[in-house]
C-alpha cells in the first residue's frame, strides 16, 4: 500500500474512532495529518496524544483552551491548534493531504468534503448526508478535478466491491454495464417488530438501542425510522448513477449481507460480513489492496438462519418520503435531510415523538416543493435552501410538540 496522509473529520465519532483503530494497525504507511472534532475535546486530545497529528481542529477558542489544558498532561509538542469551519475546509485541502475520511455527521460536513474533492483528494465518504444535499454538485467535483471517491457506508461499500473492478471511484456518469438491479439491505432497527400502536411512546434510548450497529445518536435514529436507508438510496443512487427504480431495499434483521448486485443474467452478488464497520473503513483506506483491519474471523456455522423481508411503509412512512423526495428532486432532497436533521435532534432532546419525525419531514416537503425556480448550482445555494428547510422543520416540530 502507498504510503497516505489522512485528515479524519470527526474523529471523535463512531466512524472517526473506528478509522483510527485500523490506521493503528499499519504505522508503515498511514499516518494521521489532522484531526477535527465538535465537542469532546478530551477524547480528542488524547487520540492527538496518540497519533501526533499535525493539525488539530475545534469550532471555538473555548474548545482550544481546553485542548490545550488537556495536552499539559503529555510530553509531545503542541500540535498546530486551528479553529472554526473555514480551518476544516484549508485543512483538506493542503498539499501534504493525501486522503480525508469524512466523518461529520450532517450537512455540517458539507463544505469541507467539497472541498476535498475540489481539491482532488481521495475522500473516503461516511458522510452520507452531504451527498443526498449536494449530490450533483459534488459528484461533477469529484470528476472535474480527478478526486477518489470510496464509499465508506457499509451497504455502499458493499456494492462498490460486488460492481465490475474499478467501475466506480471517481464519479463515472453511468451505471455499470449489465447491472439489472442494486438491493441495499437494512436490519430494520429496534423497533421491527415492536407494536405499531406504541411507538408514539418510544424513547430516545430505546431509538438508539440499535440491534446489530454501535453507532452515533443521530444515524442509530435514522436506522430506527428507515430514514437512514431512504438517505442510503440517493447515496447509492448519485454514487453508482443508478435510477431510483433500479434501487430497491430489503430488510434482513441480521446485518451479515450487508448489500447485493444484480446483473442482467440473474446473478447476484452479494457482499457478507460481520457487522463491524472496521471492515468497510480497512476496505476504503487500503483499496486496492487488502488490509488488517481488526476485524475476526466470521462463524457462518454460529451465525443461524438468514432472513430477508419487504420494508413495511407504515411502519417506516420515512423510506417513502426519501424516494419521494430523490423523484421530485435536488430541492427535495436538501429539504429531506434538513427536515430529518432538526426532527431528530429535537426527538433527542425530547421535544418531539418519535413518530412525529416523519410528519415534519412531509410538512416540509411540501412546503420546499413550491416551484421556486432553478435547481441548486453552488454551495451557497444549497445552505440557503437548508437554511430555508430547517425553518419550517422548527415551526413543525414546535406544532407538533405541545
Ligand atoms: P457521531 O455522532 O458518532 O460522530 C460525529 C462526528 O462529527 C464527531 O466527531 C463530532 O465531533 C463531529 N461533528 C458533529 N457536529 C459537527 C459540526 N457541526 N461541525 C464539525 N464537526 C461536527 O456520528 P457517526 O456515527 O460517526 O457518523 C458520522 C457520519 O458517518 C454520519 O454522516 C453517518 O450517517 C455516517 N455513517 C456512520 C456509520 C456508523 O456506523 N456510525 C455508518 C455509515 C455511515
Ligand atoms: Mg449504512
Amino acid at each position: 500500500m502507498q504510503s497516505q496522509s489522512v485528515v479524519i473529520l470527526g474523529s471523535t465519532g463512531s466512524i472517526g474512532k473506528n478509522t483510527l483503530d485500523v490506521i493503528g494497525r499499519h504505522p508503515e504507511s498511514l499516518s494521521v495529518y489532522a484531526l477535527s472534532a465538535h465537542t469532546r475535546i478530551k477524547a480528542l486530545a488524547k487520540q492527538a496524544a496518540r497519533f501526533l497529528p499535525k493539525i488539530i481542529i475545534v469550532p471555538t477558542d473555548q474548545a482550544r483552551d481546553k485542548f490545550i489544558q488537556y495536552w499539559a498532561a503529555t510530553a509531545h509538542p503542541l500540535p498546530v491548534i486551528r479553529v472554526g469551519a473555514q480551518a476544516l475546509i484549508d485543512t483538506v485541502q493542503e498539499q501534504e493531504v493525501t486522503t480525508v475520511m469524512a466523518a461529520i455527521v450532517g450537512i455540517a460536513g458539507l463544505p469541507s468534503v467539497l472541498a476535498a474533492a475540489q481539491a482532488g483528494k481521495r475522500i473516503l465518504l461516511a458522510n452520507k448526508e452531504a451527498l443526498v444535499a449536494a449530490g450533483d454538485l459534488f459528484m461533477r467535483a469529484v470528476a472535474e478535478n480527478q478526486a477518489e471517491l470510496l464509499p465508506v457506508d457499509s451497504e455502499h461499500n458493499a456494492i462498490f466491491q460486488c460492481l465490475p473492478e474499478r467501475q466506480r471511484h471517481n464519479g463515472a456518469a453511468h451505471p455499470a454495464a449489465g447491472v439489472r438491479r442494486l438491493l441495499l439491505t437494512a436490519s430494520g432497527g429496534p423497533f421491527r417488530t415492536y407494536p405499531l400502536a406504541a411507538l408514539d411512546t418510544v424513547t430516545p434510548e430505546q431509538a438508539c438501542a440499535h440491534p446489530t450497529w454501535q453507532m452515533g445518536r443521530k444515524i442509530s435514529v435514522d436506522s430506527a425510522t428507515m430514514l437512514n436507508k431512504g438517505l442510503e438510496v440517493i447515496e447509492a443512487h448519485w454514487l453508482f448513477a443508478m435510477p431510483a427504480e433500479k434501487i430497491d431495499v430489503v430488510i434482513h434483521p441480521q446485518s451479515v449481507v450487508h448489500s447485493m448486485v444484480e446483473y442482467e443474467d440473474g446473478s447476484v452478488l452479494a457482499h457478507m460480513g460481520q457487522p463491524d464497520m472496521r471492515t468497510p473503513i480497512a476496505h476504503s483506506l487500503g483499496f486496492p489492496h487488502r488490509i488488517e483491519s481488526g476485524v475476526g474471523l466470521m462463524s457462518l456455522t454460529q451465525m443461524g438462519t438468514l432472513e430477508f423481508e419487504a420494508p413495511d411503509y407504515q411502519r417506516f412512512p420515512c423510506l417513502k418520503l426519501a424516494y419521494e423526495a430523490l423523484a421530485a428532486g435536488q430541492t427535495a432532497c436538501i429539504g429531506l435531510n434538513a427536515a430529518n436533521e432538526v426532527a431528530v435532534a429535537a426527538f433527542l432532546q425530547g421535544k418531539l415523538r418519535y413518530i412525529d419525525i416523519a410528519r415534519v419531514i412531509a410538512v416540509t416537503l411540501e412546503e420546499v416543493s413550491k416551484p421556486t425556480g432553478q435547481q441548486p448550482e453552488s454551495l451557497e445555494h444549497i445552505l440557503e435552501l437548508d437554511q430555508y428547510a430547517r425553518i419550517t422543520a422548527r415551526q413543525q416540530c414546535q406544532a407538533l410538540y405541545t
